[in-house]
């Protein structure tokens, strides 16, 4: 464990956590709603620091990242706990601390980061749960991966504060951000979060210059109904047309077996949507097709997805066929 960063004393042997939207006044003895951050005696210590859960190669598609460096893998990593409660949550085991237990084998950064060039990884993902709240983890990773020429991912609920989004971003080259909603009910009662300070932070990631990509999970009778769609596609869509929407299938899992899984036509729609709404970029998720990357300009497909294997057809950062530059970062062919 280490002391954390982004806390203040508030007096009683009091802290307050201010690392996340949740800003948790903590009683000594006591631990946040994420249950890794736990004040011993005025200190707010972070249980989980370098603990890790999970360490895996996957391709950067599977973040899911279609538009950096298509085609390379990743070194994906985690620790325990989560900042929400989904319903739905399929790595539950490892995003819920029940108890008072905090799984993880101790792994110093040096190793992940030798690991990860080990095997030919292009970054680092901090992944699977949620990466803002074993912070000081992944900003020492991120710290050293970037002397060793590695880029770091977080793929995130988007649930963390300005400050320390701003003292980790210039270690942060991508991001895939969840938008799980544009209806606050569905935060509170779903998540036990709030939504507007996610759609604040997607705002900062992209003013930082952190490339994102956007992912909603589709529930039906939770947030498939098209106004919502729509709702999302335009918040997109103001921030930047080139950014990339994944609209996942959802399949009932954990606590939320009251739906059925996600149609291929709801899918289908949320991605004609997205492009009437005049996104460049739509990706079905979860389901095996709809992964094809299309030139905004002239409709050819310039990448072919098959689950993780890729056909990648463009060159120097262009469409072939017509010389559209395509939006992303390392686009072209390897
Ligand atoms: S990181 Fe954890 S302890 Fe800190 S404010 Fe968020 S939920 Fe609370
Ligand atoms: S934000 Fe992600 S990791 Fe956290 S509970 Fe929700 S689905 Fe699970
Ligand atoms: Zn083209």
């Amino acid at each position: 464990m280490k002391e954390a960063m982004f806390y203040s004393r508030i007096g009683n042997h009091k802290v307050k956590c201010e690392l996340c939207p949740h800003l948790c006044e903590i009683a000594n003895g006591k631990r946040g709603i994420c249950r890794v951050r736990e004040n011993r005696d005025g200190f707010l210590l972070s249980l989980n620091y370098n603990r890790l859960v999970a360490a895996n190669i996957d391709p950067i598609e599977k973040k899911p990242l279609f538009h950096f460096f298509p085609g390379s893998q990743s070194y994906s990593i985690a620790a325990i706990g989560c900042n929400f409660r989904c319903l739905h949550c399929q790595n539950w085991t490892i995003s819920q601390v029940k108890g008072d237990i905090i799984k993880g084998e101790e792994i110093f950064p040096e190793k992940v980061v030798q690991s990860a060039l080990n095997n030919n990884c292009l970054s680092i993902s901090y992944t699977y749960t949620e990466p803002t709240i074993y912070y000081e983890t992944a900003y020492d990773i991120s710290v050293l991966a970037h002397e060793r020429g590695l880029k770091n991912i977080f793929v995130t609920n988007g649930y963390i504060n300005p400050d320390p989004l701003n003292h980790i971003a210039p270690y942060l080259d991508a991001a895939n951000i969840d938008l799980k909603s544009m209806n606050e009910d569905f935060y509170q009662k779903i998540c036990g979060a709030k939504l507007k300070p996610v759609l604040e932070r997607i705002k900062q990631y992209y003013q930082l210059g952190i490339w994102i990509e956007i992912t909603t999970l589709i529930i039906p009778g939770y947030n498939d109904n098209e106004e919502e769609l729509k709702e999302i596609a335009e918040f997109i869509a103001s921030i930047d047309k080139g950014i990339s929407w994944h609209v996942t299938a959802f399949y009932p899992t954990y606590q939320l077996n009251d739906a059925p899984p996600t149609a291929m036509s709801t899918l289908r729609q949320a991605c004609q949507i997205g492009k009437d709404k005049g996104l460049h970029y739509v990706y079905q998720g979860n389901i095996g097709q709809g992964e094809d990357t299309y030139c905004p300009s002239c409709g050819k497909k310039i990448i072919s997805r098959n689950y993780f294997s890729i056909d990648n057809k463009i060159i120097d950062d262009k469409c072939p066929f017509c010389g559209e530059k395509i939006c992303g970062v390392g686009m072209s062919k390897r």
